[in-house]
């Protein structure tokens, strides 16, 4: 018979930590926690095999579920020495989803589950606390009501608030028993009058519910966007865990919190985490209450005067100090974890391993790795390389003067500046007209994941550092400020107000995650720099990776970006860059509509000496190291004037009628220009065009050779190349200029004629090719365009869809298509070797920065990758990872 449920309980249990793949991540690590003897309330996992049944099958499941579904729950009985349903010895459990990667705050949890009308009664006989058990079940059809029964949350918030405020309390802790019993009627009223029928008083009935919402709730639009998000498959389902209540809400002397093994923020080795007295479950994290410090330290820091638990109930903190050190080294990881004490006694509800920053990621790499808890590979391997986008952002200048307007708490790291919106939808709205905003809400939900993705920074005046704003922000590497208590918020009247001053909707502000602070208007930042952590990582990766790093640049200032980021000489040097300037266009355009091949060379010679400048000053900044020059590569018609006045300003520098300029404009207008008169095509109708950037190149290169005393060796690079006839042609034209260089400086020249491998045909031909070019670099921008017939200005209409109906699983125009473009790429690249040894292989379109695009790079064997300078320290993380995983 097929096993669809697995126990947990009394040091014991049926799975483990590497059954995550069937029991999910909290079912599995709930499991490791029992084997490791610590205290957990027993309970058990349905796995998410069955949620595989239940969408494979019409949402039924499998025939022997409820069977094994009821031995197990007897099982939790017995060991709890109670029974579901039973008033005499009542068991009360929480149904939790448990997904393959932690999705937070995705997916449901209720609690107190198999409370009704008569075991609330046996509850509160048992705790001799009638307020504690009518606050459980007031949470139960809360919590119930909207997760299965699909009512709103704020329905019963509302009825909530004025019971509160009809009795004049601030807190839910001031309701008595008799209070909450009037809530709890009042919540079962109005479920009755929603739905037509009474709140479930059957438990059977109540579990069977949760278990269902649980499963159909993998499917709720906030799970799609989540996973979309994080590039999970649907097809992993989520697990269910049923467990037996332990209770935080049971007076003084219990409590519930949240804490991470070292600080997710800074990476600092400090238990750190936040709890509440008489609180069950999400409170903590919900902002209904400001949370506690744990320890005494941590409340220093905050300077709050409400007790720590290491002060308030030293035992039970003694214990969960050990625990969570031990969870720390038997995972070697910095944990999340989730606890709950009962009347004093501590109990674990789960642990996995923590979100962190990108700062403390680094932090906790290093250290572990110093204190010998896992290898520097590891460390490297931690560390996710895109995140590392994070710390290359700008900081507020420290110099700068600050216009404070409130002080929150430093919830996710980093600064940003844009136009006050309150609602995600206006954020999505205005990134999408390019405008940058900051979001600001009382507190986010769920739902707010998409205006937090399109927002800059997000702004909260409720939570601590544990609520849903600062935990989603962390992970999306966004600036946030949470818990600005000073601020009030009014989403009708659009603006918010600190102390006196009143900010509206697209007014600009600037928050500082770092610090917490909120600002007034635009407030000068600093760019980043590699040091401390980060650097060490950095060099680490360096003595790792086998490929090297270059960047993508053509003017002075990328260059040095590059190269104080790492870069090991440029990649791609796009000569066309160097014309847009004022000065520069009105020669190129005399260049292009040029009638003769005199006025042509007139027009170059105007070029030359300011190509020679640019290229020397590359030269000079990247001081011996390798520079990759592209000759030019758009088609022209992207120069040509198109505004009467630039007709008639190039028409006077020429000499000639505007009339005859406007004639030449449409003569060579282009029907696809992206398969048109460009590339190599050009220095085949124009010689002179790439006679005059061969001898920029090298006349520039004997100049800094000799101003540097290192010798320079330009990589020339023709682009678009499909037949090695091509290149062969292109190629005399740059040896005949070497020539006639070498023969007036009397210096010698060395310096590679490559190409860019970025047509089908020319992988495919690459062996001829190769004989003619001493490298090549693969343009897999072109290179994908080409082989998907796919124009990328235009993808942007289809491609998403494509995405959303699964169709293409990533953007082939961010990650490279392995089975298409990459095929193409290996096929190059063995033919290119196999016909000149030891042929330079590098890759500089903008998968060049993608980590798995990295990878593939390492598996297919490059020399080197080329990305865009702030995605260099990317690159050479990708690239150490790929080497370790080969
Ligand atoms: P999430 O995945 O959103 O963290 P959980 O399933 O961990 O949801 O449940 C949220 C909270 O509910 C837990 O952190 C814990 O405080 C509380 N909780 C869950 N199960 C139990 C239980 N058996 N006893 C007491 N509290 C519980
Ligand atoms: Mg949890
Ligand atoms: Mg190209």
């Amino acid at each position: 018979m097929a096993k669809w449920v697995y126990s947990f309980g009394d040091g014991r249990a049926e799975g483990s930590a590497s059954d995550k793949n069937l029991l999910g991540g909290k079912g599995a690590n709930l499991a490791e926690m029992c084997n490791l003897g610590l205290p957990v309330p027993p309970g058990f996992t349905i796995t998410t095999d069955v949620c595989t049944h239940y969408y494979a099958n019409g949402r039924s499941y499998p025939l022997e579920l409820e069977e094994q579904v009821n031995a197990a729950l007897d099982e939790v009985g017995r060991k709890v020495g109670r029974r579901f349903g039973d008033p005499e010895r009542l068991l009360l459990v929480s149904v939790r989803s448990g997904a393959r990667a932690s999705m937070p705050g995705m997916m449901d949890t209720v609690l107190n589950l198999g409370l009704n009308d008569e075991t609330v009664e046996a509850l509160a006989a048992e705790a001799k606390d009638a307020r504690f058990a009518q606050d459980s079940y007031r949470r139960f059809i809360q919590m119930y009501s909207n997760v299965v029964l699909g009512l709103d949350h704020e329905m019963f918030e509302e009825i909530l608030s004025d019971e509160k405020a009809s009795r004049g309390y601030d807190y839910d802790t001031e309701f008595t028993a008799e209070d909450w019993q009037e809530v709890v009627a009042l919540y079962k009223q109005r479920v009755d009058c929603e739905l037509g029928e009474p709140f479930p008083q059957d438990p059977q009935a109540q579990l069977w519910g949760a278990i269902g919402a649980v499963f159909s709730s993998w499917m709720n639009p906030r799970a799609i966007t989540y996973r979309r998000l994080h590039d999970i498959p649907e097809s992993w389902g989520t697990a269910v865990n049923v467990q037996a209540m332990v209770f935080g809400n049971m007076g003084e002397t219990s409590a519930t919190g949240v804490a991470f093994t070292r600080n997710p923020a800074t990476g600092e080795k400090e238990l750190f985490g936040e709890f509440l007295v008489n609180a069950q479950g999400e409170d903590v994290v919900a902002g209904i209450r400001t949370p506690q410090n744990l320890t005494e330290t941590a409340r220093r820091q905050a300077g709050s005067d409400k007790p720590s638990l290491e002060k308030l109930m030293p035992e039970a903190f003694a214990a969960f100090a050990q625990i969570a050190e031990k969870l720390e080294s038997h995972y070697r990881d910095m944990q999340d974890l989730e606890f709950t004490i009962e009347r004093g006694k501590l109990w674990m509800l789960q642990t996995r391993s923590g979100k962190r920053t990108t700062k403390a990621a680094l932090k906790i790499a290093v250290e572990m790795a110093n204190e010998g808890l896992i290898s520097r590979e590891e460390a490297l391997c931690r560390i996710d390389p895109a995140a590392l986008d994070q710390l290359l952002h700008p900081t507020i200048d420290p110099n700068a003067e600050r216009d404070l307007v409130a002080t929150g708490l430093p919830a996710s790291p980093g600064a940003a500046t844009g136009e006050i919106v309150f609602t995600s939808e206006e954020a999505e709205e205005a990134a999408a007209r390019g405008t940058k905003v900051i979001l600001v809400r009382v507190e986010t939900s769920p739902e707010d994941i998409h205006g937090m993705h399109a927002a800059e920074g997000i702004l909260t005046t409720r939570g601590g550092m544990t609520s849903h704003a600062a935990v989603v922000a962390r992970g999306m590497g966004k600036p946030c400020v949470s818990g600005a208590g000073t601020l009030r918020v009014d989403y009708r009247a659009g603006t918010m107000t600190a102390l006196g001053r009143t900010f509206s909707r697209g007014e600009v502000i600037t928050i500082d995650g770092s610090t917490g602070q909120v600002l007034a208007g635009t407030v000068p930042m600093l760019q980043p720099a590699l040091s401390g952590d980060f650097s060490t990582i950095m060099e680490w990766a360096d003595n790792t990776r086998r490929m090297k790093v270059r960047a993508n640049a053509e003017t002075p200032a990328d260059a040095r970006t590059a190269r104080s980021f790492g870069a090991e000489g440029i990649g791609l040097c796009r000569t066309e860059h160097m014309f847009f300037d004022d000065e520069r266009i009105l020669a190129m355009r005399e260049m292009i509509l040029a009638d003769t091949q005199e006025q042509r060379r007139m027009a170059l010679s105007k070029l030359l000496p300011m190509q020679r400048t640019d290229f020397r000053e590359l030269f000079e900044i990247m001081a011996g190291l390798p520079v990759t020059i592209r000759l030019l590569d758009p088609p022209l018609h992207e120069f040509l004037p198109r505004t009467e006045q630039e007709v008639a300003e190039v028409a006077a520098s020429m000499g000639v009628e505007p009339e005859r300029l406007r004639q030449r404009t449409e003569s060579l207008h282009e029907f696809n220009p992206m398969l048109g008169h460009r590339g190599c095509r050009l220095a085949v109708s124009y010689p002179e065009i790439a006679e005059m950037q061969a001898r920029a190149i090298f006349e520039a290169a004997l100049e800094a050779a000799k101003k540097t005393g290192a010798p320079v060796v330009p990589e020339i690079m023709v682009p678009l190349v499909g037949m090695a006839a091509e290149l062969n042609f292109v190629k005399g034209i740059i040896d005949g200029v070497a020539k006639e260089v070498l023969a007036e400086s009397n210096a010698s020249i060395d310096y590679l004629v490559g190409t860019m491998i970025e047509l089908p045909r020319a992988a495919l031909n690459a062996g001829a090719i190769a004989e003619g070019a001493e490298f090549f670099s693969f343009g897999t921008n072109d290179l994908t365009q080409t082989t998907f017939g796919i124009s990328r200005d235009d993808a942007a209409s289809f491609l998403d869809e494509y995405r959303r109906k699964g169709i293409v699983d990533q953007d082939p125009f961010v990650s490279i298509d392995v089975d298409g473009v990459g095929a193409l790429v290996r096929i190059a690249a063995e033919k290119g070797r196999a016909a000149r040894e030891g042929l330079k292989l590098g890759i500089c379109g903008e998968h060049g920065g993608d980590p798995s695009s990295i990878s593939f790079c390492e598996e297919v064997g490059l020399d080197y990758v080329s990305c865009s300078p702030f995605r260099v320290p990317i690159a050479r993380l990708a690239a150490a990872q790929a080497a370790c995983r080969k």
